[in-house]
């Protein structure tokens, strides 16, 4: 079904019925751009003008544009679909803002003293922020994320596993 989609494809748009998948997409490291506009003509240029692939729950829009479809209404579920699509693009080092689809930096501790909780402070070292709005992220947030994540994958290998079985 997905055969058509270039191994090479990391650009893509998610449209409102998927906003949540989108911004984890971005945590992941894939540029990710969130449309708000429900305009089909709006999506469309959107798609030809930056070549995304198109992530939406609406059949419609993902049978015209070609686009992925996903069924679930629960972000692990979604994630469980859309991850084999991807291949293993995501990597740690390349996550990108939830909120701005910018790619984080690095920050050095002495930049977050008096931003972050004096806990996390204490406890972390490892900063990113986002140098469009400002947004510090730090290893708390992402591990919970990754440790899902690998659970997602551990859960898809052990289901490959049966099918070749
Ligand atoms: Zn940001």
């Amino acid at each position: 079904m997905y055969d058509s989609i270039n191994e090479k494809l990391e650009k893509f748009l998610c449209d409102l019925t998927v906003v949540k998948l989108g911004k984890k997409l971005r945590i992941l490291g894939y540029d990710v751009e969130i449309i708000k506009s429900v305009n089909p003509s709006d999506i469309e240029n959107k798609i030809a003008a930056d070549n995304r692939k198109l992530i939406t729950k609406s059949h419609k829009l993902a049978k015209k544009y070609n686009g992925i479809l996903i069924v679930s209404n629960k972000i692990i579920e979604q994630l469980q679909e859309i991850l084999p699509i991807l291949t293993n693009r995501a990597k740690k080092g390349s996550a990108r803002c939830a909120e701005c689809n910018e790619p984080l930096v690095e920050y050095s501790t002495e930049n977050v003293t008096g931003k972050v909780p004096i806990y996390v402070f204490e406890s972390i070292e490892n900063f990113r922020y986002c140098p469009k709005c400002g947004k510090i992220y730090w290893k708390g947030t992402h591990v919970i994320f990754f440790e899902r994540w690998n659970n997602v994958e551990r859960t898809l290998k052990s289901r490959q596993g049966e099918v070749k079985q």
